[in-house]
């Protein structure tokens, strides 16, 4: 049993409905001169951008909007030039969790020669990073308080998360309010990357008893209020404690990790474009099986915090919450050979799954996938 343990967590973080108008006061609070918005064009189109370029009275000078749903290096190194070539102090992010990535990533980025690629190659990123306020638009991502980047190198076929320190925000505006206008799909998708950012950092082998409280707190939110944010999008109440859930799940898994899911995710996004929190949702519940099947004391205590008898009997109510919100049960529609089971297994042996609380084989993975398939 480990008995030392250390927890951080530096952000500050504001929650509330209209929090967003607290903007220019972050701003000050970073001294921020000329900053640089980062967004996807939806957020341009709708005026959101516009609104907190007039709000912050000149200092932002700058909006780029080139951030697409799993943002390539290039983007990366795209945003990085316009910061580098405005002369800009501070950056504010403004979207999901792809765009707060990518403004991540470029804050550190345009403070080196390097391109993007280069980082997700191995190279050491540099120490110091241009300070960001993060806005997060979904309820899912908890990038606003996680010193990860994931990034994507669509050339190479690589997505994988970037790690350091300067990538905590300085500042998170939650404003469940910004989540109003997701759709359905996009409600169950991000609701469904929130749990396992909470059920992985549980598990983690790297868990911590702080991030344990934030887990479970985070998973009983999504159990509570996915599905009635999922039929009633109107419904501000579940909206808000689904924005509660994903800023508290971030705080759960950003020293923990994520694990299981989120390894078998990255493939599946990759190669079936299957939005993250989909591809997450894909293969949770077969892990809390396979975890509680294989003796997890982690898997056994997380389903009874979470009101249930057994890890099987929470896999259940997981599974039933996919289904009625509408993620898919499988991957039947890919029409997956042997050869593609095969590959997708070899690309879950990733290092991160030796996060999982117990060993997954090459052949469970194989199994799993054969299932799904
Ligand atoms: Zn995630």
């Amino acid at each position: 049993m480990r008995r030392e343990w250390e927890y951080r967590q530096p952000v500050d973080v504001h929650f509330g409905r209209g929090i967003l108008d607290s903007l220019p006061d972050a701003v000050d609070r970073l001294g921020g001169h000329k900053g640089l918005l980062v967004t996807s064009p939806s957020f341009v189109s709708r005026g959101v951008a516009g609104l907190l370029v007039d709000m912050c009275g000149g200092r932002l000078a700058a909006v780029y909007s080139g951030v697409s749903p799993n943002p390539d290096v290039t983007e990366c190194d795209a945003c990085a030039a316009m910061l580098r070539d405005g002369g800009c102090d501070f950056v504010v992010a403004l979207g999901g969790g792809s765009v707060i990535d990518c403004a991540k990533a470029a804050a550190a980025v345009c403070r080196a020669d390097a391109a993007a690629a280069e980082y997700l190659g191995g190279r050491p990123l540099p120490p110091d990073v241009l300070p960001i306020i993060a806005i997060p638009t979904t309820a899912g991502t908890g990038s606003e308080v996680t010193p990860v980047s994931v990034l994507s190198d669509h050339i190479r076929g690589i997505k994988a998360p970037l790690r350091c320190d300067g990538f905590y925000p300085r500042i998170a505006l939650v404003d469940p309010s910004l989540t109003d206008s997701m759709s359905p799909y996009m409600t169950a998708c991000t609701g469904f990357d929130v749990l396992c950012h909470a059920i992985e950092a549980y598990w983690s082998r790297r868990h911590l008893p702080v991030c344990d409280a934030l887990a479970v707190q985070a998973a009983r939110l999504v159990l509570d209020n996915l599905l009635r944010a999922f039929t009633e999008p109107t419904d501000t109440e579940a909206r808000d404690r689904m924005a509660e859930a994903s800023v508290t799940a971030g705080m759960a898994f950003a020293l923990p990790g994520t694990n299981c899911a989120h390894v078998c995710s990255y493939p599946l996004t990759g190669r079936y474009n299957i939005p993250h929190g989909e591809a997450c949702a894909m293969t949770i519940d077969n892990f809390i099986r396979l975890n509680g099947r294989k003796g997890s004391d982690r898997a056994v205590s997380l389903a009874r915090a979470l009101g249930y008898d057994s890890p099987e009997a929470l896999a259940d109510a997981v599974s039933a919450l996919k289904s009625a919100t509408g993620m898919r049960p499988d991957l039947s529609e890919f029409h997956l050979g042997d050869a593609d089971v095969e590959s997708l297994a070899a690309a879950c042996m990733h290092p991160n799954m030796r996060n999982n609380p117990v060993e997954v084989t090459y052949d469970e993975l194989l199994q799993l996938f054969r299932a799904l398939a």
